[in-house]
C-alpha cells in the first residue's frame, strides 16, 4: 500500500501527458514556452484570482511574495510554528524575523485569538504579553529584544483546510498588515464559497509532486488580484528585470517554472476537480470507520462553509504512547503513517538564533507528540481503507 499513489494517477492520464510533453519536445521554448501562460491562465480562473505567476516551487511563491511586499531586515511576519520550514524559512532568509504564534488544536491553524496577542505585545514590545523572539543587534553583546516593525502575516492552511480569512483578513486591514495565505496544501479547497489561493491578497500553493497537484518536479506559484503585485512577482521572478532580461531594475531570483512541468500540470489539471472530490469521499469512509476509536484517536474536523483538500488525513492521539502503539500496528501490516510535523519551528536548530523555548507554543508541541497521518489520495480503495481501520482498530489496542 502507498502513502500517495502517484502510480494510479499516472494510469488514468498517460496518454495527455505523453501528448502534452512532446509537444514541448516539439517547439522546444523549454523556458518561459506557452504552457507557463495557459497554466496561469487557466488556474487563476480556477481559483477566482485576476492573475496567477508560476514560479518554480512553493518556497519560491512564498519567497516571491514577501519580496513583492518588500519585507526587509526588521521587519516581523506572524506566521505559526505547526507548519513545514518553508514558511518560515524565507522571512528568515529575508533578514526579516518571524514572530511565531500557535495554532487552534481543532483545525491546525494559526488561532486568531493568539495572533490578537502577539500583535499586543509586538506593539507594545512586551514580551510578557506573548513570547516573543529575542533578536540580537549585529552586536553579539546587546541582548534586548528589538523594536520590530509588524509587517505581515503568513497564515498555512495545514493539511488541505483553509485557516479563519474572515478574522485574519480584518484584523489585517486593522493592524495595516498584508496576509500571505501558504495554500502549498490546500490548493482545491474551499472557504466560505471561495476556493483556496484566493483568500488573500497573495495565496502561493506548491506543485510539489506530493502535494494536492504535483507536477513531476519542483513547481509553485503565486496569486493575486493586485495589477501592481503582479508586476512586481513577474519582475522578480526573472532576475528583477525591467523592460527585457538584461535590464535589471531590482535585486530578483531565477524562479521560473519550466514548461516541461506546466505542460504536466495542464495534463493532470484535467481531472483535479474530480480528484477533489474522489478525496472527500476518503476522508469520510476514514471518518466513519474510526468513529468507533474514539477514545484513543480525534478524527479531524472541516468547519462549516469549508472543503479541504485533504493533503493529509491526520489524526490525534490520546496520547504519544498511544500514537506509539498504531503506528508500530500499522507498520507492521505494512501500512505507511508519517508524523506531520515531529518538530514545530520553534524548537528547530535553524531558528534557536531567535531564542524561543519549549512551552512557547503549547499546543503545537502537544500536536506535534500525537499527530500522525494516514495513506491519502484520490485513489485508495475503499477495500484497503477497510484495512487500515480494522489494524487500527484491532482489540489487541488494548494491551
Ligand atoms: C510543501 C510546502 C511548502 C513548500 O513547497 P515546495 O514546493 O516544496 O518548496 C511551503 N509551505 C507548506 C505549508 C508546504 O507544505
Amino acid at each position: 500500500m502507498q502513502f500517495i499513489d502517484l502510480a494510479a494517477q499516472q494510469r488514468r492520464i498517460k496518454g495527455k501527458i505523453d501528448a502534452r510533453i512532446q509537444t514541448v519536445l516539439e517547439h522546444g521554448k523549454y523556458i518561459m514556452g506557452p504552457e507557463v501562460k495557459e497554466l496561469e491562465d487557466s488556474f487563476a480562473q480556477y481559483v477566482g484570482s485576476k492573475h496567477a505567476l508560476a514560479c518554480a516551487s512553493g518556497t519560491d511563491a512564498l519567497l516571491l511574495a514577501l519580496m513583492a511586499f518588500d519585507v526587509r531586515p526588521g521587519d516581523a511576519i506572524f506566521t505559526t510554528p505547526f507548519t513545514f520550514i518553508s514558511t518560515a524559512e524565507v522571512v528568515s532568509l529575508l533578514g526579516a524575523v518571524p514572530i511565531f504564534v500557535d495554532i487552534d488544536q481543532a483545525t491546525f491553524n494559526i488561532d486568531p485569538a493568539q495572533l490578537e496577542l502577539a500583535l499586543k505585545a509586538v506593539n507594545e514590545n512586551n514580551p510578557s504579553i506573548y513570547p516573543l523572539p529575542k533578536v540580537r543587534t549585529s552586536s553579539p553583546e546587546q541582548t534586548q529584544t528589538l523594536r520590530l516593525n509588524p509587517k505581515g502575516i503568513i497564515a498555512v492552511d495545514l493539511f488541505g483546510l483553509p485557516a479563519d480569512y474572515d478574522r485574519l483578513n480584518a484584523m489585517a486591514q486593522r493592524e495595516n498588515l498584508f496576509v500571505i495565505e501558504d495554500a502549498a496544501q490546500s490548493f482545491g479547497a474551499r472557504y466560505r464559497g471561495k476556493m483556496a489561493c484566493s483568500l488573500t491578497q497573495m495565496g502561493c500553493t506548491s506543485f510539489f509532486p506530493a502535494k494536492p497537484l504535483g507536477c513531476y518536479g519542483d513547481g509553485g506559484m503565486c496569486f493575486t488580484s493586485d495589477d501592481g503585485l503582479l508586476e512586481l512577482l513577474a519582475s522578480l521572478r526573472i532576475h528583477g528585470k525591467g523592460h527585457h532580461k538584461y535590464d535589471n531594475v531590482r535585486i530578483g531570483i531565477n524562479g521560473r517554472l519550466d514548461t516541461l512541468q506546466a505542460a504536466i500540470l495542464l495534463a493532470k489539471f484535467d481531472i483535479f476537480p474530480e480528484e477533489v472530490e474522489l478525496r472527500q469521499q476518503v476522508a469520510r469512509r476514514y471518518h466513519e470507520r474510526l468513529a468507533d476509536l474514539a477514545n484513543e484517536v480525534a478524527t479531524p474536523t472541516v468547519p462549516p462553509d469549508c472543503v479541504s483538500a485533504w493533503a493529509q488525513y491526520s489524526l490525534m492521539a490520546k496520547d504519544a504512547a498511544t500514537r506509539q502503539a498504531l503506528q508500530n500496528r500499522l507498520k507492521q501490516a505494512a501500512i505507511p503513517s508519517a508524523v506531520y510535523y515531529p518538530l514545530p519551528l520553534h524548537l528547530q536548530g535553524a531558528f534557536s538564533y531567535l531564542g524561543y523555548k519549549e512551552g512557547d507554543f503549547p499546543v503545537s508541541e502537544d500536536c506535534a507528540q500525537r499527530i500522525f497521518s494516514l495513506p491519502m489520495h484520490p485513489y485508495l480503495e475503499e477495500q484497503d481503507q477497510e484495512t487500515i481501520t480494522k489494524v487500527l482498530l484491532a482489540p489487541d489496542s488494548k494491551a
